[in-house]
């Protein structure tokens, strides 16, 4: 049996240690998990949305427990840590409206009636990343849920502990043994098992890209739906007619937010060169005032990184000589601390452009015009988040159609809603998860023809 020591990301003190699943594990825990289902999927549609109100009732009870996990395990902000537990109970609260809402058709046909059912899948398999723990989970295994499935969530090597207290509130609110099992453990185990497992009607994996592929390989070999949520490198266009004061306030926190390790993060500032050396002198004041620091304190709004191996790999794209233009504070001492950094690459194609760093670094680079403004936004792999920043409305609305990219904002930096679909374009992902329509991703469509021939 293996374990990970789980370490406090904010002063390297050890926190516990999980072991993790093995293979046998996980096939029982599939076997428990079609059990449940088949019980789940026959109760009233009433009876699994009371079920997922008294769920969501569990984790707003538990939310302060909650977010001080997130704070130990995964170094998040108090205030941020609070918000993804609301945000957890109110993903439970919305998709407890669908048990009911699933609905089909009723389709002209000549000699009969033609109906649809969304039936469920059957048990689903949920592989999550570290960056967001819980609120990310919740996505995956709410809507899952209320179209009568079973989940079998594997939480990140590193950031388990929510989600193992998530699969124990399930329970406490009385949802049926094995309907939502949490199995900590290597994704190269417990993620390939679900990928490979015949059992397993469907993977929603968030994670890397290239992992990401992988789990699109094997689940070809298995002709296995699939969802992915993978990497992201999002440009924040800002033309020379916005409300650049604004423009250049936001900036730090659409890209700094869980110090950058956010798959959302607008790591590419692109400003039309006209208001280039105004937006610089007006975000530099801005960078310098995120506040840095001790997680637990509500103050602070940027903790620290995830791991010692996450910080080697980010400090990795600021060597000595880069083009900083200037940086924010961190603490030193114990801790995976890396500062606000503001960067002036020397070209487009340096991988500080290119690649998706995941960690407090934006890159700031000119445009001159609204071509070359998107032709530079597009310029990426990646097509998941982004913002477009100007007073003109039409033009707000050409970029916004023109951006290769799933979730756009103009003149803000929003980028997710529990009640609007999320997801990414070209090497991003495939599929959408939140929304309206998510719940429907979690069933098979039947079409049933009733003849009324005497
Ligand atoms: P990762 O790809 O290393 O791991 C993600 C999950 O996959 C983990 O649970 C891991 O254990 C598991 N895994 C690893 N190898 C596997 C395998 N062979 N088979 C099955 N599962 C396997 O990603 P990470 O480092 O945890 O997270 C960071 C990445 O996630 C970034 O690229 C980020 O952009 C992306 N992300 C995307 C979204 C989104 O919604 N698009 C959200 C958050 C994070």
């Amino acid at each position: 049996m293996t374990s990970t020591i789980l370490i406090n990301p904010a002063d390297e003190s050890v926190l516990r240690e999980i072991e993790h699943t093995t293979v046998a594990e996980v096939d029982a825990a599939v076997a428990r998990a079609a059990d449940a289902q088949r019980g789940w999927s026959a109760l009233a549609p009433s009876a699994r949305a009371e079920g997922l109100r008294r769920f969501a009732l569990a984790v707003d009870g538990a939310s302060e427990e909650l977010a001080a996990l997130e704070v130990l395990n995964s170094g998040h902000p108090i205030t941020q840590a609070r918000w993804e537990a609301g945000h957890v109970r109110d993903v439970l609260t919305y998709y407890s409206a669908a048990p009911e809402r699933m609905t089909g058709r009723q389709i002209p046909v000549a000699g009969g009636l033609d109906v649809t059912f969304l039936e469920p899948i059957g048990v689903i398999g949920i592989i999550v990343p570290w960056n967001f723990p819980m609120t990310i989970a919740s996505w995956g295994f709410a809507p899952a849920l209320a179209a009568g499935n079973a989940v079998v969530l594997k939480p990140a090597e590193w950031t388990p502990l929510t989600a193992i207290r998530l699969g124990e509130l399930a329970l406490e609110a009385g949802l049926p043994e094995g309907l939502l099992q949490v199995l900590p453990g290597k994704g190269s185990v417990v993620g390939d098992r679900l990928v490979t497992h015949p059992g397993v009607g469907k993977i929603v994996f968030t994670g890397s890209t290239a992992v990401g592929k992988q789990v699109m390989a094997g689940c070809a070999a298995r002709v296995k739906a699939v969802t992915l949520e993978l990497g992201g490198k999002s440009a924040n266009v800002v033309f020379a007619d916005s409300d650049l004061e604004k423009a250049a306030a936001t900036a730090p926190y659409a890209v700094f937010e869980n110090a950058g390790q956010d798959c959302c993060a607008r790591s590419r500032i692109l400003v039309q060169r006209s208001a280039f050396d105004r937006f610089l002198e007006l975000l530099e004041p801005a960078v310098k005032g995120v506040v840095v620091g001790a997680p637990g304190d509500d103050r602070t709004e940027m903790g620290p990184l995830v791991s010692r191996t996450h910080l080697d790999n980010v400090a990795a794209y600021v060597p000595d000589d880069s083009q900083v233009a200037f940086r924010g504070s961190a603490p030193t001492g114990p801790g995976f601390w890396f500062p606000p950094t503001v960067l002036l690459p020397a070209s487009r194609t340096d991988r500080t452009v290119t690649e998706e760093i995941f960690g407090p670094v934006v890159t700031v680079l000119p445009f001159d015009d609204e071509a070359e403004a998107v032709e530079l936004a597009n310029a990426s792999e990646y097509g998941l988040s982004g913002s477009i920043w100007t007073r003109d409305v039409g033009r707000a609305i050409r970029v916004s159609r023109a951006i290769e990219s799933g979730n756009l904002s103009v003149n803000s930096h929003s980028s997710v809603r529990y009640s609007t679909p999320f997801g990414g374009f070209k090497q991003s992902g495939l599929g959408r998860e939140l929304g309206p329509d998510a719940a429907e991703a979690f069933t098979e469509t039947k079409n049933v023809f009733i003849s009324t021939a005497d």
